[in-house]
């Protein structure tokens, strides 16, 4: 355009007098300007158009491959069934909303992500507007739901581009339950001893310490009761154990310097130092866990977990550092890495688990805010978080699906990270599935919710229609269809 420009000057000028040039010249570039911005809308739609019918492609070619390799994609085919209540034509929009719904959580920060946290690209998506405070009553304030997760066009990451931090961030953690929507605002939840976020007073301390000394292992044939002892312990124990066989099976570890992060009751720790002589360290999340591990096993766990500025708080450096479920939560998920990273010898590992992958909302229909809790900052899929860590100076060893979740072995790797961003086809064929399954978490809003979404109701229920997710029941309702899978009963 500017080039345009530079030729219509240089052929008018000698032909006008100044003032007649001038406004000749206004008058051209203002057409020219409307043009461009025409031009530019055009072809912004045209391109988008052909990126959802490249993701149509890419996922329909996806299945085939798998159908090739012998995969069971007959979910596919599963018929759908009406599920949840009638779904209304239109929806009023809300009442302009009380801004002060009575909490006290700080307005601030919130920080503006422009790039990548991992692999500092610009290039990106927004994928989903919200967090799952969508969809609760009440929220702490009016910007408490708005993350506006995008999705990284080069490593394939989605992650929160507003997020808070520092005093607003521990409000909500120390508000853990009801941000997550548990319980309502300003009530607290009573049992789970060993999750809960609450500080401990004297009574509280004296309590776990009189339960803690019973052990960790305690028989069903001398116990009087469930709640005479932690039974959470030993579950624990046991269900780590998985964790700690394909660490013990995968790494040759001789009296290794351990450090678990977030490590809830400290078991990994215990059986790491039982059967492999491990020295080891453990930065638990709540306070009641801290005092748990100290007392029952005498691990260090006097740290605080910090999402925010991730640090270590032991002398390093450390041959294994295991992360529980901190990639999704960690406010810096780059800084984080690299903070592990450096902990690490030359060689060292990191193991990461209960990182939850996106299936149950790109492939099982749920709903993705209900996933995308105000805590789930980052989101990702196999590939992605290869991708992530390989960007990290990690090297992929060991990745498997635990139930909902990921578990990783991945080794240290000296030098500068070598990787692969996502291809163009593997980026559409994401778009394309998040694009449908934040359709379908708007349709399965509660009622109170979907006012929220008023503007956008009519084009995501034309858009249901037209992929059949949306339908007509027996009675002539609009229903959600969903499909029905053998496992899930009923
Ligand atoms: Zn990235």
């Amino acid at each position: 355009m500017s080039a345009l420009r530079r030729v219509l000057r240089s052929l008018t000028g000698p032909l006008t007098t100044p003032r007649r040039f001038d406004a000749l010249t206004e008058l051209v570039e203002r057409r020219l300007d409307r043009l461009e911005s025409h031009t530019l809308r055009a072809l912004s739609t045209r391109q988008e158009q052909l990126g959802r019918q490249l993701g149509e492609l890419a996922e329909e070619q996806e299945r085939l491959r798998r159908t090739l390799n012998g995969e069971d994609v007959s979910e596919q085919d599963v018929p759908r069934k009406p599920f949840g209540g009638p779904l209304p034509l239109e929806v009023a929009p809300d009442e302009p909303a009380d801004e002060t719904p009575g909490t006290d959580c700080p307005p601030g920060p919130i920080e503006r992500l422009e790039q990548c946290p991992v692999c500092a690209s610009p290039e990106r998506s927004i994928v989903c507007r919200f967090n799952k405070m969508i969809t609760m009553r009440q929220m702490p304030d009016a910007k408490a739901a708005r993350y506006d997760y995008a999705l990284c066009h080069a490593c394939g990451l989605v992650y929160a581009s507003r997020r808070p931090a520092g005093a607003r961030f521990a409000w909500l953690l120390e508000h853990f339950e009801e941000s997550l929507g548990r319980v309502g605002l300003g009530e607290r939840r009573s049992g789970k001893i060993t999750l809960s976020s609450y500080e401990l007073d004297d009574e509280g301390r004296a309590r776990l310490r009189a339960l803690a000394s019973r052990g960790a292992f305690v028989s069903e044939h001398v116990t009087v009761g469930h709640k005479d002892h932690l039974w959470q312990l030993e579950e624990d124990r046991l269900a780590n154990s998985r964790h700690v066989e394909l660490i013990g099976s995968l790494v040759t570890l001789n009296a290794p310097r351990v450090l678990e992060v977030r490590s809830r009751l400290g078991s990994i720790s215990a059986s790491l130092r039982r059967l492999y002589g491990a020295e080891v360290f453990t930065i638990p999340l709540f306070p009641n866990q801290r005092l748990l591990i100290q007392e029952v096993y005498g691990i260090p766990a006097d740290a605080k977990l910090e999402f925010d500025r991730f640090t270590v708080p032991y002398p390093g450096p450390f041959d294994l550092v295991v992360s529980n479920h901190m990639l999704t939560h960690t406010i810096r998920p780059g800084e984080y890495l690299e903070t592990v990273r450096e902990s690490l010898v030359s060689g060292g590992h990191l193991y990461i688990f209960n990182e939850p992958f996106e299936d149950e909302f790109l492939h099982r229909e749920k709903s993705m805010f209900n996933t995308l809790n105000a805590f789930h900052l980052q989101t990702f899929d196999r590939d992605s978080l290869v991708r992530m860590l390989e960007a990290s100076g990690f090297k992929v060893v060991h990745i498997r699906r635990d139930g909902g979740n990921f578990s990783c072995l991945a080794r240290k790797v000296d030098g500068p990270a070598a990787w692969t961003p996502m291809s163009e086809d593997q980026r559409c064929r994401r778009l394309t599935l998040y694009r449908r399954a934040y359709e379908m978490a708007v349709l399965l809003l509660p009622d109170y919710a979907r006012p929220r979404f008023a503007a956008r109701w009519p084009k995501v229920l034309e858009s249901a229609r037209s992929r059949g997710i949306v339908g007509e029941d027996a009675q002539g309702r609009l229903r959600v269809l969903k499909r029905k899978r053998p496992t899930e009963g009923g």
